[in-house]
């Protein structure tokens, strides 16, 4: 693992460990990984096609429900949850769904954090582009959220920058450090409230789950740069099974 994520991020893990902690609970309570339904709520950054592609290695054929949105903030609302509770499998006592809840974040070759060397792109580029782009334009003194992202045209960074706004004390005070320790605010903050709002969301379709589990993991995608082989997590928070 490179010294630069550890650097920053002492308790990543590889998705092999960070998805057997997942099916180990899942196991401990009776469940079968084999018929979990999962949803993943992530950046809709194609960078973040590592974590896809291990999700059908592992769980195997249909893979995900997506719900992705611009820096896996914003909700893709009430709807989409539904849906998903709708894919759940039939039988009883199968299940679970696990619902997983990711930002993310890149190192570039050298080691840069918020920068990320892309598959025919000489330069590397800012990721997560939206975060990095949130922070640039929030740092401004002229800074509003609606000249910065108008509603109409820019939805989704809308609705992140609304749901950071209180936060921006809070990253601007880290960002007098240096413009990674403001992203890493950010990213952390941006994490933390996308949790809290997908824990209403799977609440609030509660009825349509019909009994089965619901397990909540998530954290930090570390997106590497060659030489670095292989993406990390960053766990946060506990493992949930929320068990009816
Ligand atoms: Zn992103």
């Amino acid at each position: 693992m490179s010294e630069h994520v550890t650097k920053h991020y002492p308790n990543a893990v590889s998705f092999d460990h960070f998805f057997s902690m997942i099916d180990d609970q899942l196991r401990g309570a009776g469940f079968s990984p084999a018929h979990a339904v999962i949803g993943i709520k992530q950046c809709r950054d194609d960078c973040n096609y590592t974590l896809r592609q291990y999700i059908f290695e592992r769980y195997g054929t249909p893979g995900y429900f997506s719900l992705e949105v611009l820096a896996g903030l914003p909700s893709p609302g009430k709807t989409a949850y539904a849906a998903l509770a709708h894919h759940l499998k039939d039988a009883a006592g199968q299940g679970p769904l696990i619902l997983l809840d990711f930002a993310h974040i890149g190192f570039d070759p050298t080691g840069t954090l918020g920068k990320v060397a892309r598959h025919g792109r000489k330069n590397p580029g800012a990721n997560c582009g939206a975060l990095v782009g949130y922070v640039h334009a929030m740092m401004k003194e002229s800074y509003t959220i609606d000249d910065a992202f108008p509603a109409d045209k820019d939805p989704e960074m809308n609705k992140l920058a609304r749901l950071l706004e209180p936060y921006e004390q809070d990253i601007k005070t880290a960002g007098t450090k240096s413009f990674e320790e403001a992203l890493k605010a950010a990213t952390i903050k941006a994490w933390e409230i996308s949790r809290k709002i997908q824990l209403g969301d799977i609440l609030s379709v509660k009825g349509e789950l019909h009994g089965h589990p619901v397990i909540l993991a998530g954290g930090i995608h570390v997106n590497t740069s060659p030489p670095e082989q292989e993406d990390l997590i960053v766990p946060f928070g506990e493992i949930v099974l929320l068990h009816e």
